[in-house]
């Protein structure tokens, strides 16, 4: 088709070797950040890929575009009812992708079993505070007892390391960042703690409200010792740092105040088959349409490469002339 086979390389020379699939466009919380309480369309059934669909293209970034990490995620991925399948022919495909989720863990209890013999590596859990008020403030849903149990079935699936992830939001959990740590810490969890980016539905970001990085540190220091680790970053967007001189760890993941997009190895693939190439970007490529026309895995391939072409050097959220994605996370897919 007049390209070039080969890898999903931008204008800047950033290759995307780690593809973030999004499953659904439905959660079964209502984190503020993230999604209004009430209000939010879905997606038409009709426009969300299929098992098949999904699979299918998964195989061509693997076998075709040099992707060699698949992490599921959404909307809640675990609402997927296809989801244990399309793990496993996931899994199956060679080179054997390593495959993780990213998850708010609710009903990981019940398949986590099924996942770990689906093959799923690994699971990011996203968890912002062990307080049950604090939580049901934060996600409008009274469950921490079923995140805490989904946790736990993980770390015993073998779906480890367990990775948690946490929202700092001021003045409702931010104070209580060392707690969560130190949680994490006693039960064999990776936490690591991510800026607010303007990404909820509601627009109700605001860089002034938003925690920092520096602010996160500054909690953090009054209770642990942080020294920068050893190991070296890469394309990690988390910064590691020792707690307590190690070996448990803490990362930061500075999205907004210290961006990482120079090092961007990623992609991203809507729940209705559109490319993203950034989390921010404000414009996706359609591959459903062209799936659904007929085209070839070349065609598909292809048509991802170009995608790629439009990628920008930079998320820009802190530039004046910021727009934020017209589509809210739980629809592209964190
Ligand atoms: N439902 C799954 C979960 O809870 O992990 C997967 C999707 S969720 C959108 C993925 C991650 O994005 C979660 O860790 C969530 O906290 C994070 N997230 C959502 N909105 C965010 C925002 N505005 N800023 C930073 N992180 C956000």
């Amino acid at each position: 088709m007049g390209m070039d086979t080969g890898a999903l390389v931008d204008r800047f020379g950033r290759t995307a070797t780690d593809l973030r699939v999004s499953l659904t466009d439905r959660c079964n919380l209502r984190c503020s950040y993230c999604m209004p309480a009430e209000g939010l369309d879905w997606l038409p059934t009709d426009d969300v890929l299929t098992d098949d669909e999904v699979v299918r293209l998964v195989r061509i970034a693997v076998e075709q575009l040099g992707v060699r990490e698949v992490r599921f995620t959404g909307g809640e991925p675990l609402v997927r009812r296809g989801l244990v399948d399309i793990v496993r022919r996931t899994t199956a495909l060679r080179p054997r992708p390593e495959t993780s989720l990213t998850t708010n863990a609710l009903g990981l209890q019940r398949t986590a079993a099924a996942l770990a013999e689906a093959g799923l590596d690994r699971v990011n859990v996203s968890l912002d505070t062990i307080r049950r008020d604090d939580f049901l403030t934060i996600t409008r849903r009274d469950r921490l007892d079923d995140v805490i149990a989904g946790l736990a079935a993980a770390k015993e699936a073998g779906l480890g390391p367990v990775k948690v992830n946490a929202v700092l939001l001021r003045g409702i959990n931010d104070a209580h960042a060392p707690e969560l740590l130190r949680w994490c810490i006693e039960q064999g969890y990776e936490l690591r703690f991510i800026e607010q980016m303007p990404l909820d539905a509601q627009h109700g970001w605001s860089r002034t409200e938003m925690i920092t990085a520096d602010e996160i540190f500054a909690t953090l220091e009054r209770e642990f010792v942080l020294t920068p680790a050893e190991e070296p970053r890469g394309s990690a967007p988390a910064e590691l740092f020792a707690v307590d001189g190690g070996p448990a760890t803490v990362g930061v993941i500075a999205s907004v105040t210290r961006p990482f997009c120079g090092d961007c190895d990623r992609v991203r693939l809507t729940a209705d088959g559109q490319v993203r190439n950034c989390l921010f970007a404000r414009e996706e490529s359609d591959l459903r349409g062209a799936l659904r026309a007929g085209a070839s895995d070349e065609e598909l391939a292809d048509r991802w490469r170009v995608a790629m072409l439009g990628k920008r050097p930079g998320h820009g959220i802190d530039d004046v002339s910021f727009l934020q994605p017209s589509r809210p996370m739980s629809a592209i897919g964190g």
